[in-house]
């Protein structure tokens, strides 16, 4: 498989996989040893039990997301990622729903006030916000980090050799 490499920074590497976008997990995995130390990723996906190479529900390489805290796995797919979250997932120390604590408070308590952003997973206690939601908002919601960058970055200034 070609495996097409474009420098976008000094830390960040981005590799074509198939026709999804994938960080190098090995560039990540150094990012995070500066936090507390990841879980042991698990090498099957907990949702097909198919591994790196094969995502057995829909037969195609694969590569897995795991859980920094628990170090449960899945394909992104199998967890119904669109592909800009399942390349998002991989630039931080990405939860799994059971471990999933509010990004701005650290904790995981009043589970049923916390709201995932659907572009970077992250969970955010509706009370935590600034300025704070009563009500979980309707259709998609994005976090105050992911507004931001997104719209700086640019795809395609990023990806010049996509069509390759
Ligand atoms: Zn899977
Ligand atoms: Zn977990
Ligand atoms: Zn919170
Ligand atoms: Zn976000």
């Amino acid at each position: 498989m070609p495996c097409v490499c474009v420098c976008v920074c000094d830390s960040l590497v981005w590799v074509i996989d198939s026709d999804l976008l994938y960080l190098c997990t090995v560039v990540v995995v150094s990012h995070d040893l500066q936090g507390k130390p990841l879980a042991k990723p698990n090498p099957i996906c907990d949702f097909c039990l198919g591994d790196n190479n094969l995502n057995k529900k829909t037969g195609r390489t694969e590569k897995l997301v795991s859980c920094s805290d628990c170090g449960r796995s899945g394909h992104p797919t199998c967890m119904q990622f669109s592909a800009s979250l399942s390349l998002v997932v991989r630039t931080y120390r990405w939860q799994c729903i059971e471990c999933k604590t509010c990004h701005l408070c650290g904790t995981s308590e009043n589970d049923d006030q916390l709201l995932f952003c659907d572009d970077c997973d992250r969970g955010y206690h509706m009370y935590c916000l600034k300025p704070p939601i009563k009500e979980p908002p309707e259709g998609n919601w994005s976090c105050g980090m992911c507004l931001k960058p997104m719209s700086a970055l640019k795809s395609t200034d990023i990806i010049p050799n996509l069509q390759n």
